[in-house]
Order: structure tokens, then sequence, then C-alpha cells
């Protein structure tokens, strides 16, 4: 039987309010953290040419936020370097435009100036040649290097009083090299589950596993 610590917690919550005990939590402020490795989340048009006319993306794994897929297919990405990054994973729905996720580590590899960006903020940013089983696909822009940022439903960003765009700091108060990450964006919606996502380099920087868990502080 698999058991929900989180519907335990709430219940025995329950049960000590209408008990009228206060329930002092300190975990209030804790956020789980998903480690995005490199991926590529590709338009319609770009499915069709690396992968041939009228093909569809297919969902192999749910991520955590709602709607989102990893897909089955992978692919091969080259820079100015010539030095190719081969299997990596496409993100599904399919979007409006292509965009290129690597962490800095990889920017090296493939010899790109990726900058530090908001996802869907493309805007100037350097391309990179795509390569699939059906065709190759040359972007002029779309690779970037995600910002650190966390996901919330409307209520979590109540709950940690906090908007859609604000920017807070993380204390990562676990494990043998604990640091504070400042500037990170808190992005609200109702499509969003409370989450923190940074990339592989961030992670192993400070050793922290996908489900470790942050804290969000005020200063
Ligand atoms: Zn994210």
């Amino acid at each position: 039987m698999a058991i929900d610590v989180s519907a335990i917690t709430a219940a025995v919550r329950t049960v000590l309010e209408t008990q009228g005990i206060a329930v002092v939590s300190d975990t209030s402020d804790m956020v789980p953290v998903g480690v995005s490795n490199r991926h590529i989340h590709l338009s319609k048009e770009h499915v069709e040419a690396l992968f041939g006319k009228g093909y569809e993306l297919q969902p192999m794994k749910e991520l955590s936020q709602p709607g989102q897929f990893a897909c089955k297919e992978q692919l091969t990405i080259i820079g100015p370097s010539m030095r190719p990054i081969e299997k990596v994973r496409v993100l599904g729905p399919v979007r409006k435009a292509t965009q290129v996720e690597i962490s800095r580590t990889d920017s090296y590899t493939l010899k790109v100036k990726a900058p530090v960006r908001e996802s869907g903020k493309i805007e100037g940013t350097p391309g990179l040649t795509i390569v699939g089983p059906k065709g190759v696909v040359t972007i002029d822009q779309g690779c970037i290097i995600a910002n650190r940022h966390i996901h919330m439903s409307p209520a979590d960003g109540e709950a940690f009083k906090v908007k859609d765009g604000e920017y807070v700091n993380v204390l990562v108060d676990d494990g043998e090299r604990r640091t504070k990450w400042f500037d990170v964006q808190v992005r609200v919606s109702p499509d969003f589950r409370l989450e923190m996502h940074v990339d592989t380099d961030d992670a192993n920087a400070v050793g922290l596993p996908c489900g470790g868990k942050v804290r969000v502080v005020k200063d």
C-alpha cells in the first residue's frame, strides 16, 4: 500500500486544529527541487523537419508540471565546436518556437555563448544545429541556459507571499556544500505545481538530488 505522507500530515493537522491545538511548522517555506537535464522544446514545423511529415511526438513520461511530458525522441545538437552532444531529450507538448536548454558546461562543449534566460525569452540568443533521424534543422536563435525558477500555483504564491515574476532567494541548507541562490524567479500559474527547477550544473555543484528540498528566504 502506498502511503501519502502529505495526506497524513494534512489529516493530523486538521484533527489538532479542531481541538484548538496550534500547529507550528518550519517546513512551510520548503520547496522540492527538480533537476533539468539538457533538453529541447520543438515547434510543430521542426518536429516534421526532424522526424518526417505528419510526425507526432511520443510521450514517454509525465513531468511534474501538469501537461508537460518527456518524449521518447532524442536528438543530437551541434554548435560551432563541431563536437556533437547526442541523445538530448525532447520535451512536449510542441511549442510556438523551438528552444534548446543546456547547461553552462554544455555551452563550453558546443562553443555556444548561451545566455541565462527565462524560458521563452529567446530574442537575441544564439542558435545551433539539431540533427534528427529524418532531417537537420539549424535554428538562428533559441539556445539558452534556463534561469533558476520556482513554479507555484496561485495558492502557493499566497502561502509564500510572492507574485508571478518576482524574485526570491533560496537557501540550500542540506548536505556538505551548502549555498544560497540569489534572484530565483517565481512563476505563478494555475497550471503549475510547487517545484524549483535548476540545471545539472547547479544541482551538481551543491550535490542536490532530484526531489531534494530547498528553503525560500527573505534576504
Ligand atoms: Zn521549469
